[in-house]
Protein backbone atom coordinates (compact mmCIF):
# COMPACT_ATOMS: atom_id res chain seq x y z
CA UNK A 1 0.00 0.00 0.00
CA UNK A 2 1.28 3.55 -0.73
CA UNK A 3 2.61 5.68 1.76
CA UNK A 4 2.62 9.49 2.41
CA UNK A 5 4.82 12.25 4.71
CA UNK A 6 1.55 13.73 5.79
CA UNK A 7 -1.92 12.39 6.38
CA UNK A 8 -4.68 14.56 6.82
CA UNK A 9 -8.01 12.91 7.69
CA UNK A 10 -11.09 14.60 7.07
CA UNK A 11 -11.21 17.31 4.20
CA UNK A 12 -13.59 19.92 5.99
CA UNK A 13 -12.60 23.41 7.06
CA UNK A 14 -9.63 22.27 9.30
CA UNK A 15 -8.00 19.59 7.03
CA UNK A 16 -8.32 21.56 3.72
CA UNK A 17 -7.54 24.76 5.43
CA UNK A 18 -4.16 23.54 6.30
CA UNK A 19 -3.69 21.68 2.84
CA UNK A 20 -3.67 24.82 0.91
CA UNK A 21 -1.50 26.95 3.35
CA UNK A 22 0.97 23.85 3.01
CA UNK A 23 0.62 24.00 -0.69
CA UNK A 24 0.62 28.09 -1.06
CA UNK A 25 4.07 27.76 1.04
CA UNK A 26 5.60 25.20 -1.06
CA UNK A 27 6.02 22.31 2.14
CA UNK A 28 4.55 19.94 -0.37
CA UNK A 29 6.92 20.30 -3.17
CA UNK A 30 9.38 17.17 -1.70
CA UNK A 31 6.75 15.68 0.33
CA UNK A 32 3.47 13.85 -0.36
CA UNK A 33 0.00 14.01 1.39
CA UNK A 34 -3.60 12.18 1.75
CA UNK A 35 -6.36 13.88 2.11
CA UNK A 36 -9.18 11.35 3.54
CA UNK A 37 -12.83 12.29 2.74
CA UNK A 38 -15.69 10.55 3.39
CA UNK A 39 -18.30 12.66 0.88
CA UNK A 40 -18.55 12.54 -2.48
CA UNK A 41 -18.54 15.90 -3.92
CA UNK A 42 -18.00 19.27 -2.09
CA UNK A 43 -20.55 21.38 -2.37
CA UNK A 44 -21.83 24.98 -0.66
CA UNK A 45 -23.08 23.25 2.80
CA UNK A 46 -22.35 26.45 5.45
CA UNK A 47 -21.21 29.62 5.71
CA UNK A 48 -18.83 30.52 8.10
CA UNK A 49 -18.90 33.83 9.58
CA UNK A 50 -16.61 36.05 12.18
CA UNK A 51 -15.19 39.38 13.00
CA UNK A 52 -11.91 39.50 10.62
CA UNK A 53 -9.41 40.26 13.93
CA UNK A 54 -6.25 38.50 11.82
CA UNK A 55 -5.30 38.02 8.19
CA UNK A 56 -6.58 35.08 6.63
CA UNK A 57 -5.93 33.23 3.15
CA UNK A 58 -9.87 33.00 1.82
CA UNK A 59 -10.60 37.02 1.16
CA UNK A 60 -12.07 36.01 -2.21
CA UNK A 61 -14.37 33.31 -1.17
CA UNK A 62 -16.20 36.39 1.21
CA UNK A 63 -19.25 37.00 0.27
CA UNK A 64 -20.17 39.61 2.22
CA UNK A 65 -18.83 42.41 5.18
CA UNK A 66 -20.28 44.34 6.91
CA UNK A 67 -19.28 47.47 9.03
CA UNK A 68 -22.30 47.46 11.13
CA UNK A 69 -24.60 45.53 13.13
CA UNK A 70 -27.58 45.34 16.32
CA UNK A 71 -28.08 43.19 19.26
CA UNK A 72 -32.00 43.14 20.70
CA UNK A 73 -33.79 42.29 23.81
CA UNK A 74 -37.26 43.09 24.25
CA UNK A 75 -37.85 46.89 23.53
CA UNK A 76 -34.67 48.02 23.70
CA UNK A 77 -31.93 47.44 20.73
CA UNK A 78 -28.01 48.68 20.25
CA UNK A 79 -26.28 49.80 17.24
CA UNK A 80 -23.05 48.98 17.25
CA UNK A 81 -20.06 49.46 14.71
CA UNK A 82 -17.42 47.12 13.37
CA UNK A 83 -15.09 49.17 11.09
CA UNK A 84 -11.72 48.06 12.30
CA UNK A 85 -12.73 44.49 12.12
CA UNK A 86 -15.54 43.75 9.42
CA UNK A 87 -17.67 40.98 10.22
CA UNK A 88 -17.35 38.55 6.80
CA UNK A 89 -19.29 35.66 5.91
CA UNK A 90 -16.98 33.12 3.41
CA UNK A 91 -19.33 30.93 1.29
CA UNK A 92 -17.92 27.07 1.44
CA UNK A 93 -18.73 26.62 -1.91
CA UNK A 94 -16.08 29.35 -3.07
CA UNK A 95 -13.99 27.98 -0.60
CA UNK A 96 -13.86 23.95 -1.22
CA UNK A 97 -13.23 25.13 -4.72
CA UNK A 98 -10.84 27.55 -4.30
CA UNK A 99 -8.88 24.99 -2.68
CA UNK A 100 -9.54 21.70 -4.69
CA UNK A 101 -8.28 23.30 -7.81
CA UNK A 102 -4.97 24.41 -6.06
CA UNK A 103 -4.59 21.11 -4.40
CA UNK A 104 -5.42 19.38 -7.82
CA UNK A 105 -2.14 20.86 -9.41
CA UNK A 106 0.24 19.36 -7.60
CA UNK A 107 0.80 15.74 -8.06
CA UNK A 108 2.21 15.48 -4.34
CA UNK A 109 -1.68 15.62 -2.79
CA UNK A 110 -3.84 12.46 -2.88
CA UNK A 111 -7.20 12.05 -2.26
CA UNK A 112 -9.03 8.90 -0.77
CA UNK A 113 -12.24 7.86 0.80
CA UNK A 114 -11.21 5.69 3.44
CA UNK A 115 -7.62 5.08 5.94
CA UNK A 116 -7.57 1.68 5.25
CA UNK A 117 -6.69 2.37 1.38
CA UNK A 118 -3.72 3.76 2.66
CA UNK A 119 -0.62 2.24 4.80
CA UNK A 120 -0.18 4.58 8.02
CA UNK A 121 2.77 3.22 9.34
CA UNK A 122 5.28 6.06 8.48
CA UNK A 123 3.09 9.02 8.04
CA UNK A 124 2.25 12.05 10.44
CA UNK A 125 -1.14 12.39 10.70
CA UNK A 126 -3.17 15.97 11.06
CA UNK A 127 -6.86 14.49 12.40
CA UNK A 128 -9.67 16.20 11.95
CA UNK A 129 -12.57 13.98 13.18
CA UNK A 130 -13.69 13.16 16.75
CA UNK A 131 -16.36 11.24 18.42
CA UNK A 132 -18.44 13.75 19.55
CA UNK A 133 -21.52 12.78 18.62
CA UNK A 134 -23.10 10.80 21.02
CA UNK A 135 -22.24 13.90 23.85
CA UNK A 136 -25.91 15.02 23.51
CA UNK A 137 -25.50 15.92 27.74
CA UNK A 138 -23.25 19.06 26.78
CA UNK A 139 -24.02 22.16 25.53
CA UNK A 140 -24.38 22.80 21.91
CA UNK A 141 -24.73 25.28 19.74
CA UNK A 142 -27.06 24.55 17.68
CA UNK A 143 -29.05 26.16 14.97
CA UNK A 144 -31.22 26.14 11.51
CA UNK A 145 -31.18 28.84 9.09
CA UNK A 146 -32.81 29.87 5.74
CA UNK A 147 -31.24 32.07 3.03
CA UNK A 148 -34.13 33.98 1.69
CA UNK A 149 -34.87 36.00 -1.69
CA UNK A 150 -37.99 38.45 -0.77
CA UNK A 151 -39.79 39.76 -4.25
CA UNK A 152 -39.49 43.46 -2.82
CA UNK A 153 -36.52 45.60 -1.31
CA UNK A 154 -36.64 44.34 2.49
CA UNK A 155 -33.19 44.37 3.77
CA UNK A 156 -30.79 46.91 4.94
CA UNK A 157 -27.97 45.56 3.49
CA UNK A 158 -25.47 47.24 5.40
CA UNK A 159 -26.00 46.27 9.11
CA UNK A 160 -26.15 42.81 10.30
CA UNK A 161 -28.11 41.48 13.60
CA UNK A 162 -25.64 39.25 15.72
CA UNK A 163 -28.51 38.64 18.55
CA UNK A 164 -32.10 39.09 18.39
CA UNK A 165 -33.24 37.89 22.04
CA UNK A 166 -36.89 39.14 21.25
CA UNK A 167 -38.18 35.38 20.80
CA UNK A 168 -39.62 32.80 23.19
CA UNK A 169 -36.42 31.45 25.23
CA UNK A 170 -38.27 28.07 26.31
CA UNK A 171 -36.13 28.35 29.75
CA UNK A 172 -33.18 27.97 27.06
CA UNK A 173 -30.96 30.40 25.56
CA UNK A 174 -32.28 31.49 22.41
CA UNK A 175 -31.79 34.01 19.61
CA UNK A 176 -31.99 35.01 15.67
CA UNK A 177 -29.15 36.08 13.81
CA UNK A 178 -30.07 37.67 10.39
CA UNK A 179 -27.05 38.38 7.61
CA UNK A 180 -28.53 40.48 5.20
CA UNK A 181 -26.43 39.89 1.72
CA UNK A 182 -28.34 42.41 -0.19
CA UNK A 183 -32.07 44.50 -0.08
CA UNK A 184 -33.69 41.29 -1.30
CA UNK A 185 -31.23 38.16 0.22
CA UNK A 186 -31.11 36.97 3.62
CA UNK A 187 -29.32 34.63 6.21
CA UNK A 188 -31.93 34.18 8.80
CA UNK A 189 -31.04 31.33 11.47
CA UNK A 190 -32.71 30.08 14.42
CA UNK A 191 -30.03 29.36 17.71
CA UNK A 192 -29.92 28.04 20.88
CA UNK A 193 -27.64 27.31 23.04
CA UNK A 194 -28.75 23.99 25.14
CA UNK A 195 -27.88 19.99 25.56
CA UNK A 196 -29.50 17.99 22.42
CA UNK A 197 -32.15 16.24 24.53
CA UNK A 198 -34.86 19.08 24.18
CA UNK A 199 -36.91 17.61 21.28
CA UNK A 200 -39.60 20.36 21.83
CA UNK A 201 -36.72 23.39 20.64
CA UNK A 202 -35.87 21.48 17.28
CA UNK A 203 -38.64 22.36 15.15
CA UNK A 204 -36.23 25.03 13.36
CA UNK A 205 -38.55 24.71 10.37
CA UNK A 206 -41.58 26.57 12.12
CA UNK A 207 -39.55 28.97 14.14
CA UNK A 208 -37.53 30.22 10.94
CA UNK A 209 -41.23 30.82 8.82
CA UNK A 210 -42.83 31.94 12.35
CA UNK A 211 -40.29 35.02 12.87
CA UNK A 212 -39.95 35.83 9.10
CA UNK A 213 -43.62 36.12 8.87
CA UNK A 214 -44.26 37.44 12.14
CA UNK A 215 -40.87 39.19 13.22
CA UNK A 216 -40.03 40.04 10.42
CA UNK A 217 -43.39 40.77 8.61
CA UNK A 218 -41.70 38.82 5.47
CA UNK A 219 -44.63 36.86 3.83
CA UNK A 220 -43.76 37.01 0.17
CA UNK A 221 -40.04 35.12 -0.50
CA UNK A 222 -38.01 31.77 -1.22
CA UNK A 223 -35.80 29.54 0.25
CA UNK A 224 -32.97 29.24 -1.56
CA UNK A 225 -30.59 27.11 0.87
CA UNK A 226 -30.94 26.03 4.16
CA UNK A 227 -28.10 25.24 6.84
CA UNK A 228 -28.52 23.32 9.69
CA UNK A 229 -25.60 22.33 12.11
CA UNK A 230 -24.64 22.18 15.90
CA UNK A 231 -20.83 23.02 17.25
CA UNK A 232 -20.23 21.46 20.20
CA UNK A 233 -19.28 23.82 23.09
CA UNK A 234 -17.07 21.51 24.82
CA UNK A 235 -13.72 20.18 23.60
CA UNK A 236 -13.26 16.33 22.51
CA UNK A 237 -11.07 14.64 24.48
CA UNK A 238 -8.49 13.61 22.59
CA UNK A 239 -6.58 10.29 23.47
CA UNK A 240 -2.72 11.54 22.55
CA UNK A 241 -1.39 9.37 19.55
CA UNK A 242 2.44 9.26 18.53
CA UNK A 243 2.49 11.02 14.89
CA UNK A 244 -0.63 12.15 14.82
CA UNK A 245 -2.08 15.78 16.40
CA UNK A 246 -6.33 16.68 16.15
CA UNK A 247 -6.73 20.22 14.15
CA UNK A 248 -9.98 22.40 13.56
CA UNK A 249 -12.97 21.70 16.21
CA UNK A 250 -11.65 17.81 17.10
CA UNK A 251 -8.21 20.19 17.88
CA UNK A 252 -10.20 22.25 20.44
CA UNK A 253 -10.13 25.04 18.31
CA UNK A 254 -14.04 26.00 19.15
CA UNK A 255 -14.25 28.99 21.39
CA UNK A 256 -16.22 27.57 23.74
CA UNK A 257 -18.49 30.71 24.11
CA UNK A 258 -19.18 31.56 21.07
CA UNK A 259 -18.62 28.74 18.52
CA UNK A 260 -16.23 30.75 16.55
CA UNK A 261 -13.96 28.37 14.83
CA UNK A 262 -13.16 29.59 11.67
CA UNK A 263 -9.96 31.71 12.20
CA UNK A 264 -8.62 29.67 15.01
CA UNK A 265 -8.34 27.10 12.28
CA UNK A 266 -6.67 29.57 9.99
CA UNK A 267 -4.44 30.47 12.65
CA UNK A 268 -3.90 27.06 13.54
CA UNK A 269 -2.73 25.70 10.13
CA UNK A 270 -0.44 28.93 9.51
CA UNK A 271 1.19 27.82 13.08
CA UNK A 272 1.30 23.85 11.58
CA UNK A 273 2.67 25.11 8.60
CA UNK A 274 5.51 27.06 10.02
CA UNK A 275 6.83 24.37 12.16
CA UNK A 276 6.01 21.58 9.83
CA UNK A 277 9.72 20.44 9.57
CA UNK A 278 9.73 20.26 13.20
CA UNK A 279 6.17 19.28 14.21
CA UNK A 280 6.98 16.51 16.55
CA UNK A 281 8.87 18.71 18.99
CA UNK A 282 6.67 21.83 18.96
CA UNK A 283 3.80 22.51 21.36
CA UNK A 284 0.44 21.91 20.81
CA UNK A 285 -1.22 25.52 18.84
CA UNK A 286 -4.01 26.40 21.57
CA UNK A 287 -6.82 28.82 22.06
CA UNK A 288 -5.27 30.84 25.39
CA UNK A 289 -5.89 29.36 28.58
CA UNK A 290 -7.59 32.22 29.85
CA UNK A 291 -10.27 31.78 27.92
CA UNK A 292 -10.45 28.03 28.16
CA UNK A 293 -11.23 29.28 32.26
CA UNK A 294 -13.39 32.46 31.68
CA UNK A 295 -15.62 30.98 29.07
CA UNK A 296 -16.16 27.80 31.55
CA UNK A 297 -17.16 30.58 34.07
CA UNK A 298 -19.19 31.74 31.52
CA UNK A 299 -21.00 28.59 30.42
CA UNK A 300 -21.66 27.23 33.99
CA UNK A 301 -23.69 31.00 34.34
CA UNK A 302 -25.23 30.34 31.21
CA UNK A 303 -26.55 26.27 31.90
CA UNK A 304 -27.76 27.66 35.29
CA UNK A 305 -29.07 31.25 34.38
CA UNK A 306 -30.94 31.07 31.24
CA UNK A 307 -32.98 33.28 31.72
CA UNK A 308 -30.47 35.79 32.61
CA UNK A 309 -28.11 35.26 29.24
CA UNK A 310 -29.70 38.19 26.70
CA UNK A 311 -29.60 40.67 29.35
CA UNK A 312 -25.74 39.64 30.09
CA UNK A 313 -25.05 39.21 26.22
CA UNK A 314 -26.46 42.69 25.85
CA UNK A 315 -24.84 44.53 28.98
CA UNK A 316 -21.34 42.89 27.26
CA UNK A 317 -22.01 45.38 24.39
CA UNK A 318 -22.37 48.40 27.10
CA UNK A 319 -18.25 48.03 26.31
CA UNK A 320 -16.88 49.73 23.68
CA UNK A 321 -17.26 47.64 19.99
CA UNK A 322 -13.24 47.08 19.95
CA UNK A 323 -13.30 45.63 23.27
CA UNK A 324 -16.11 43.19 23.16
CA UNK A 325 -15.20 42.04 19.48
CA UNK A 326 -11.48 41.41 20.50
CA UNK A 327 -12.88 39.42 23.55
CA UNK A 328 -15.02 37.53 21.69
CA UNK A 329 -12.45 36.40 19.13
CA UNK A 330 -9.62 35.44 21.56
CA UNK A 331 -7.47 38.91 21.01
CA UNK A 332 -8.12 40.80 24.46
CA UNK A 333 -5.42 42.49 26.58
CA UNK A 334 -5.88 42.04 29.84
CA UNK A 335 -7.70 45.26 30.41
CA UNK A 336 -10.29 44.64 27.94
CA UNK A 337 -10.89 41.22 30.01
CA UNK A 338 -11.43 43.31 32.81
CA UNK A 339 -13.38 45.75 31.01
CA UNK A 340 -15.83 43.07 29.84
CA UNK A 341 -15.86 41.06 33.50
CA UNK A 342 -16.61 44.33 34.84
CA UNK A 343 -19.89 44.58 33.11
CA UNK A 344 -20.94 41.08 34.26
CA UNK A 345 -23.42 40.31 37.32
CA UNK A 346 -21.30 40.20 39.74
CA UNK A 347 -22.71 37.32 42.44
CA UNK A 348 -24.16 35.14 39.41
CA UNK A 349 -20.81 34.60 38.43
CA UNK A 350 -18.72 34.83 41.66
CA UNK A 351 -21.40 31.63 42.57
CA UNK A 352 -19.36 29.49 39.53
CA UNK A 353 -15.98 29.64 40.84
CA UNK A 354 -16.87 27.75 43.85
C1 LIG B 1 -23.52 24.68 9.84
C2 LIG B 1 -22.32 25.26 10.55
C3 LIG B 1 -22.06 26.63 10.49
C4 LIG B 1 -20.94 27.15 11.15
N1 LIG B 1 -20.73 28.50 11.09
C5 LIG B 1 -19.62 29.01 11.69
C6 LIG B 1 -19.37 30.40 11.60
O1 LIG B 1 -20.18 31.15 11.08
N2 LIG B 1 -18.20 30.87 12.14
C7 LIG B 1 -17.31 30.05 12.75
O2 LIG B 1 -16.24 30.53 13.19
N3 LIG B 1 -17.56 28.74 12.89
C8 LIG B 1 -18.70 28.19 12.37
N4 LIG B 1 -18.94 26.85 12.48
C9 LIG B 1 -18.02 26.03 13.31
C10 LIG B 1 -16.78 25.53 12.52
O3 LIG B 1 -16.12 26.61 11.91
C11 LIG B 1 -17.14 24.51 11.46
O4 LIG B 1 -17.78 23.41 12.06
C12 LIG B 1 -15.93 24.02 10.70
O5 LIG B 1 -16.41 23.39 9.55
C13 LIG B 1 -15.05 23.07 11.53
O6 LIG B 1 -14.04 22.56 10.71
P1 LIG B 1 -13.50 21.09 10.90
O7 LIG B 1 -12.55 20.83 9.81
O8 LIG B 1 -13.09 20.86 12.28
O9 LIG B 1 -14.80 20.16 10.67
P2 LIG B 1 -15.54 19.92 9.29
O10 LIG B 1 -15.50 21.13 8.45
O11 LIG B 1 -16.85 19.34 9.63
O12 LIG B 1 -14.63 18.82 8.57
C14 LIG B 1 -14.59 17.47 8.95
C15 LIG B 1 -14.53 16.66 7.65
O13 LIG B 1 -14.35 15.29 7.97
C16 LIG B 1 -15.14 14.52 7.07
N5 LIG B 1 -15.35 13.23 7.73
C17 LIG B 1 -16.20 12.93 8.72
N6 LIG B 1 -16.07 11.63 9.07
C18 LIG B 1 -15.09 11.11 8.29
C19 LIG B 1 -14.48 9.84 8.18
N7 LIG B 1 -14.84 8.82 8.97
N8 LIG B 1 -13.51 9.67 7.25
C20 LIG B 1 -13.13 10.68 6.45
N9 LIG B 1 -13.68 11.93 6.50
C21 LIG B 1 -14.64 12.13 7.42
C22 LIG B 1 -16.40 15.35 6.87
O14 LIG B 1 -17.06 15.00 5.67
C23 LIG B 1 -15.82 16.76 6.81
O15 LIG B 1 -15.50 17.15 5.50
C24 LIG B 1 -20.06 26.30 11.87
C25 LIG B 1 -20.37 24.94 11.96
C26 LIG B 1 -21.48 24.43 11.32
C27 LIG B 1 -21.76 22.94 11.45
Amino acid sequence: MKEFDYIIIGGGCAGLSLAYELNIHSKLKDKTLAIIEIRDEYKKDKTWSFWKVSSHNFEDCVKKYWNNFTINIPNHTKHIECKNTPYQTIDSGLFYQKIINNLKQNNNVYFFKNINEINTENSYIFNSISDIANSKNNLWQHFSGFEIETNKEFFDEEIFNLMDFDCDQKESVHFFYTLPYSKTKALIETTWISDLNNSSINDYDNQLKDYIENNLKIKNYKVNFKETGAIPLFHPKNIKKLNQIEIGTAGGMTRLSTGYTFLNIQEQSKYIRQNIEKIKDVKLFSINNKYQFLDNIFLKVLKNNPDKMAQIFYKMFNCSPNTVINFLSNKSSIYEDFSIISKMPKGIFLKQLF
